[in-house]
Parts: structure tokens; sequence; C-alpha cells
């Protein structure tokens, strides 16, 4: 199975609507199998599973507090300069923006459909801008962040783009360990 189908299958909605609409019965996964999957994740990766894919909004600040730890080094070697209320809202914009449906442009891939590899510019998708999620925009990333759209800086977006990367890699490593618990079951 998916790794995506089977985290999907820890959403309480989905398994209701499982029910509701009689889907396919072998389908359906337990919750035991689904914690076992999970099992042996880091404590970030853990907290990010179950607020993404279980619906545990509790666990949004442990994942807020995890994204600030690891950031701040990051911030410290690139000698940027945040307030921590304004990095705060920077933080919650990433987990915003991860969360946004896949790029109806190009289905998440973040490369421009149909594009000959010559020049790797040239691949990125128009319509994401190579993020493979639908587009925030600015003006609403700097709502949630509390700051004027014009106040958002190149250091912002770095700091944006460094948070998304990390966020990547606690899903990679969620499907790693979910792959490796279940066998690679079909
Ligand atoms: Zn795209």
């Amino acid at each position: 199975m998916q790794p995506i189908k089977l985290l999907s299958k820890l959403t309480t909605k989905t398994l209701n609507l499982t029910g509701t609409f009689g889907g396919s019965g072998q389908d359906v996964i337990d919750w035991r199998t689904a914690a076992h999957a999970l099992a042996g994740l880091p404590q970030c990766q853990t907290n990010w599973a179950y607020f993404r894919y279980v619906g545990e909004e509790t666990r949004l600040n442990r994942v807020i507090r995890s994204l600030t730890m690891h950031i701040t080094l990051f911030i410290k070697i690139k000698r940027y300069k945040v307030k921590s209320e304004t990095l705060n809202g920077i933080v919650m914009a990433a987990v915003y923006e991860f969360v946004q449906p896949v790029c109806g442009e190009c289905d998440g891939s973040g490369l421009a459909p149909g594009q000959i590899a010559t020049n790797l510019d040239a691949l990125i998708c128009i319509k994401c801008h190579g993020r493979g999620r639908k587009p925030v925009s600015t003006r609403s990333r700097c709502k949630i962040i509390g700051i004027g759209h014009k106040s958002y800086t190149d250091s912002h977006d770095d700091i944006t783009k460094e948070l998304l990367r990390l966020i990547a890699g606690w899903e990679s490593d969620i499907f790693k360990n979910i792959r490796v618990k279940m066998g690679e079951v079909a």
C-alpha cells in the first residue's frame, strides 16, 4: 500500500467516510496497524505525522516548537535578524503552505509539464515556482505572519524555503518508516 494512502486512512474523517459509503472492506486499516507504522520515528516526525495525517491539531504547538528550534540555527548561520514574533508567524505560514493541496499545473512535481530538459530554469512550474503546492500569495502569507505585505524580505523567504525543506525531510522519514514497518505490503 502507498504510504500516502495508508496515512490518509489514519484520519478519522476518512475512516468515517469509508463506513458511510461502504468502501471496500479490505482497504480499511485498523488503528493498531497505523500506530505500528509510525512507531520508532523521532519525536519531531511523530508529531508532524499525527498533526498532518491523524488530525491531532493539539500537536501543532509541538510542531511549531520543533520547527522554531531547527530554524533558529539556520538563522544564526545565515546571520539573519528576525524578531521572535515574526519568526513565529513565518513558521505558522510555512506549515500553512505545506498543507496546501498540490499544484494543479504540475501535479506537485514542481516542474513545468511537457518541458524538454535542456535548461534547469526552464523546467520549473510557472504556477507554483517549483514548490509543487497551490501557491500562497504574499498577501495571505503576510497576514498569517502579521506583517505588511511590503515587509516580506528575501531573508524571510529564505527562511520559509528552509522550513518547507525541513518538513519535506520529515515526510520522507515518515514514508520510509511506514515502508519498512509495513514491509512494502501491496
Ligand atoms: Zn506547479
